[in-house]
């Protein structure tokens, strides 16, 4: 599986399904038969721990001299029941056992510890038919218990769907995080970085793209970036999403460097093309496009305005292709239905457009390209790719990811579903426009 390209989401950004910034890098460098890996690490790391090898290992790191709250008291004491309960417990949240709905709904079978005490009615919130939800929503409560022990007893940065958030907050200074930086691994560090030196072993890349799209999976993301400069230097690191995006701006921070060596700022198909190019040796430094780099010791942003950037439609079908698809796991850590959608299921991600439509709410910054450059992509096309996706990765529950959805191609997309006798699900964001009122297509 050697490639020019390693994708990776450091952890950890969510368990439900995988984010989809490397499958729409990947489907784009398809088109431009650029050979790419891509990888979940968040997953990995998660599968890794959370199985009865990875908790064995886990309690008996713990340093049991130590001073702990009653409630992780009751954790070890019943590590057993942890122990023997968790593959089970794992391979029903990812809908490889839904018989053990039952035995976990009878309340005899999982250890409890303090998340159960906040549990709500659930017969009001579940009925007597809810089974499955009800069983999804006790064995999250019952990783949330062991997680609040990872906090508390191994690793203070442990959270699920972000990891040493609090350090990539703060980010603005970047002292707290450098600092950590500089500490011995952490428990989670160790694992990711086992799974990484795998990945790293199999894929050979020329160029690794570290995916970071909230503070929460910042820290690992230059874990992974310190790793590989210091045992892999013939690879380079770029590292681009959300985070850089938002917050990485204006960046003049030199130290940044010692973990990536390239950042680039919004979409990404052109500057990593290029990016690729110049480490090829076929492109200069000063042909990069929206990317910041370390020159003379000193942080320098170049563009390349002559590179233009690809239009939607010539980005690719996202692929999904090299992901465990079926590792995922379906939580329910809040009961609300609406909350649900985002931790339940395994949603296919698309976008109906690039930016949004609207563009003009006070509190948004405009200003920002994934906001600001309006591109909708056809009714047509975007059937095309679901389809495609549905033949991929056999889901047909599709997220669309805009940050407003545009009516009118709402309703285009419906028909056109209608129109194929395409059996999908779909849900996104959307502003609430008086035109949703009049022109539902479902009624
Ligand atoms: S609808 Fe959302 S994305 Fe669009 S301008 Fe308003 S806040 Fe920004």
């Amino acid at each position: 599986m050697a490639a020019d390209i390693l994708l990776i989401t450091p952890p950890f950004t969510q368990l439900n399904t995988p984010y989809p910034a490397t499958a729409y890098l990947k489907g784009f460098l398809n088109t431009k038969n650029i050979s790419s890996f891509q990888c979940d690490l968040g997953i990995e790391v998660t599968v890794e721990l959370f199985s009865k090898k990875g908790l064995a290992q886990l309690f008996a790191a713990i340093d049991t001299t130590g001073t702990f709250s009653e409630n992780a008291q009751r954790i070890i004491a019943l590590k057993d029941d942890y122990i023997h309960t968790i593959d089970a417990v794992m391979q029903f949240l990812q809908g490889k056992n839904p018989t053990l709905a039952h035995q976990i709904c009878k309340r005899g079978f999982l250890p409890e510890a303090s998340r159960f005490a906040q549990i709500e009615d659930l017969s009001w919130a579940f009925g007597s038919m809810g089974i499955q939800d009800k069983a999804k929503h006790l064995a999250t409560m019952y990783l949330e218990d062991i997680s609040d022990l990872i906090k508390e007893c191994i690793d203070e940065h442990f959270g699920f769907s972000r990891y040493a958030e609090k350090l990539g907050r703060t980010a603005n200074s970047f002292d707290e995080l450098y600092a950590a930086l500089q500490k011995e691994y952490t428990y989670i560090d160790s694992i990711l970085i086992k799974i990484l030196e795998q990945r790293i072993k199999e894929v050979q890349p020329q160029l690794v793209c570290l995916s970071i799209p909230f503070p929460g999976n910042l820290y690992a993301g230059l874990r992974c970036g310190q790793w590989i400069k210091q045992h892999f230097p013939a690879a380079k690191i770029g590292m681009g999403g959300g985070f850089p995006n938002t917050e990485l701006r204006s960046l003049s921070d030199a130290r940044v460097f010692e973990f990536v060596d390239f950042i680039t700022l919004d979409d990404g198909e052109a500057p990593v093309e290029n990016l690729l190019q110049h480490i090829k040796g076929n492109k200069s430094r000063e042909e990069l496009k929206r990317t910041f780099t370390l020159v003379n010791n000193k942080v320098v942003y170049i563009n390349n305005t002559a590179c233009t950037d690809y239009r939607q439609g010539q980005a690719g079908t996202p692929d999904y292709s090299d992901f465990f698809l079926d590792h995922y796991i379906s939580a329910i850590e809040i009961i609300n239905p609406m909350h649900s959608l985002w931790s339940d299921g395994r949603w296919n991600k698309l976008t109906m457009a690039h930016g949004c439509y609207w563009g003009r709410c006070t509190f948004c910054d405009i200003s920002l390209d994934y906001i600001k450059n309006y591109e909708p992509l056809t009714a047509h096309i975007l059937c095309d790719r679901m389809e495609e996706m549905i033949a991929q990765t056999g889901q047909n529950g599709f997220h669309f990811v805009d940050e407003a959805a545009p009516p009118a191609l709402m309703r285009s997309l419906a028909i056109e579903i209608i129109k194929r006798k395409m059996v999908v699900s779909w849900w996104t964001n959307i502003r609430f426009e008086k035109v949703l009122q009049e022109t539902c297509v479902c009624c």
